[in-house]
């Protein structure tokens, strides 16, 4: 696990004292790196040293984390998509004291990439005048939809979990993927083919984001893994176009996650597409 070393490097800056008062982890998983987060979080508060676990039954500090009952530690995840002005109101409120419990008040952004601005512009009041006792932890699947003010203030990251990508595939989805790769590049009707087979496909926003990410695993498996189940296009394609769909999949699954028409996004990537296979 690639993220262990950058568990450390934190750890090594923060005995060093030169440590971050903000940084930003990329990831290829949200919620196994907020867990590394965590973990980071008890190794700089606990009084215990911290090992793997904390074995000392006395330690409350461990305890309340694990609770989720820790007060100078605050999770702030978007809300209907958005990361909203008053959850950071709450924290800013919540750490104007010194922190108690703990050695720092320590604040995770859960999707940095959805603040918005205004949320966004609440928040910089740490990053521009960063006191030792607070600490902010930036979570984000891609640091260029991040705003670039809390961007260039953070210390960046990257967490890279390569998990089995058979985890993430679910083999029914797979197999429309297949289908649906296999008939743009065979057909010259595609735009017509998302309207007859398509569209009709799935009906929510998640289940078309759920397709998308596995063809974004499944192509990036074929691309940098080995796979004993390529499709036709994959064979005939170069190894750049490749990476430039698995860069344009990225595209439509943030077009998917604003809200974008369905219609229009597949249409968008069968435009996009055809750059690669023509
Ligand atoms: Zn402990």
């Amino acid at each position: 696990m690639v993220s262990t070393s950058v568990k450390n490097e934190i750890l090594e800056r923060y005995h060093e004292g030169r440590m971050a008062h903000a940084f930003l982890l990329e990831t290829d998983d949200i919620d196994e790196c907020y867990n590394d987060v965590i973990e980071i979080v008890k190794k700089l508060n606990c009084p215990y040293e911290f090992q793997e676990d904390c074995k000392n039954k006395e330690c409350n500090l461990c305890k309340l984390i694990n609770a989720n009952n820790l007060p100078s530690l605050i999770t702030i995840s978007p809300i209907k998509q958005v990361i909203v002005l008053d959850d950071i109101n709450y924290l800013l409120d919540k750490f104007s004291t010194i922190p108690v419990y703990s050695k720092f008040n320590i604040y995770i952004i859960k999707e940095a990439h959805k603040l918005n601005m205004e949320s966004a512009n609440a928040l910089l009041k740490f990053l521009e005048e960063p006191t030792d006792n607070i600490l902010g932890f930036f979570i984000t699947n891609n640091k260029e939809n991040v705003i670039s003010t809390i961007r260039s203030r953070c210390q960046l990251f990257y967490c890279t979990y390569n998990r089995e990508v058979s985890d993430k595939i679910n083999e029914d989805i797979l197999l429309n993927v297949k289908l649906y790769l296999n008939s743009i590049y065979h057909n010259k009707d595609d735009l017509l083919y998302n309207r007859t087979h398509m569209i009709n496909l799935y009906d929510e926003r998640k289940e078309w984001e759920e397709f998308f990410y596995t063809m974004f695993y499944y192509l990036k498996d074929c691309c940098f893994g080995s796979r004993d189940d390529k499709i036709d296009m994959i064979k005939k394609i170069s190894k750049e176009s490749l990476i430039q769909i698995i860069l344009l999949i990225e595209t439509i699954i943030k077009y998917i996650d604003a809200n974008g028409n369905i219609d229009l996004i597949l249409d968008k990537f069968v435009i996009e597409m055809r750059k690669y296979y023509e």
